[in-house]
């Protein structure tokens, strides 16, 4: 906006009646929240965006739509925006997503956080799911309902390299050389609960007190941990007094799903 026509709105403002202040307020923390979460999806955009359509390299920018930045293929002009592809594709309510996502992150109800959001609770539900389905690089710092721990081992060469690690945990099924503490292995718990938050931990050492040190601040009390993984797990539910819950993942992952599948709605 010009310098002049921001002084004659701003001169403006001094006869708006309390309603129309109100009003002007909303709409104000409306933008601020759409251009937060414009922001966050774009910072998630590499410098260098591929054509989800033809995976062309070369890419214009192409205007904006719905506060996000438009991209156009030169290759086949299909134009599309940080969310395109992705389960977010096509939402609406954006400036509402960050309280979402809280509301999620706190474990409530898809019928509490539309209150808290003002909208329907069926858009609660399909933001659920969608949000669900993202994929979460975030290390959470509070998990919440039901959540599955297990130990693992990592090689030495990736220790202080978390970031980069694309390695997956050990596959089931096929041991580690040596199990158990050695020099080129490094003691990792990782925890996941069912809203998909994920905390890793590097364990000095993998007993009770060290697993209990690392899941205290970490699990709410009311919170069910299923674990297919030796004692010291057991015990370090035990100790924070949270309900433990062993499972056999040998078996299959369906009997978690018989036995600790549960979801608020
Ligand atoms: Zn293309």
């Amino acid at each position: 906006m010009k310098t002049e026509e921001f002084h004659a709105l701003a001169a403006v403002l001094e006869k708006l009646t309390p309603h129309q202040r109100n009003i002007l307020v909303d709409r104000l923390h409306k933008i601020e929240h759409v251009q937060a979460v414009s922001t966050l999806l774009e910072s998630r955009v590499s410098t260098k965006p591929l054509c989800p359509k033809c995976g062309h390299d070369h890419i214009a920018r192409w205007g904006s739509a719905s506060g996000l930045q438009r991209y156009r293929c030169t290759a086949c002009r299909a134009t599309f925006n940080a969310l395109t592809g992705t389960p977010l594709a096509r939402l609406r309510h954006k400036d509402k997503w960050l309280e979402y996502a809280q509301q999620m992150s706190e474990g409530q109800s898809v019928r509490n956080s539309a209150k808290a959001c003002g909208v329907h609770r069926n858009t609660t539900f399909r933001w659920r799911h969608r949000f669900l389905t993202l994929p979460n690089e975030q290390k959470a710092n509070r998990l919440v309902g039901i959540a599955e721990a297990d130990e693992t081992f990592f090689l030495e060469s990736f220790k202080g390299r978390k970031k980069g690690m694309t390695r997956a945990p050990r596959h089931r099924g096929c041991k580690a050389s040596k199990r158990g503490l050695s020099d080129e292995q490094i003691p990792v718990l990782i925890c996941r609960d069912r809203t998909g938050s994920t905390a890793d931990f590097v364990l000095e050492k993998t007993d009770q007190a060290h697993i209990s040190a690392a899941l205290k601040p970490l699990l709410a009390s009311d919170t069910a941990l299923c674990t297919d993984s030796g004692k010291a797990l057991s015990a370090a539910a035990r100790e924070i007094g949270i309900i433990h819950r062993p499972i056999n993942l040998a078996v299959g992952i369906r009997v978690v799903g018989k036995v600790c599948h549960v979801y608020r709605t």
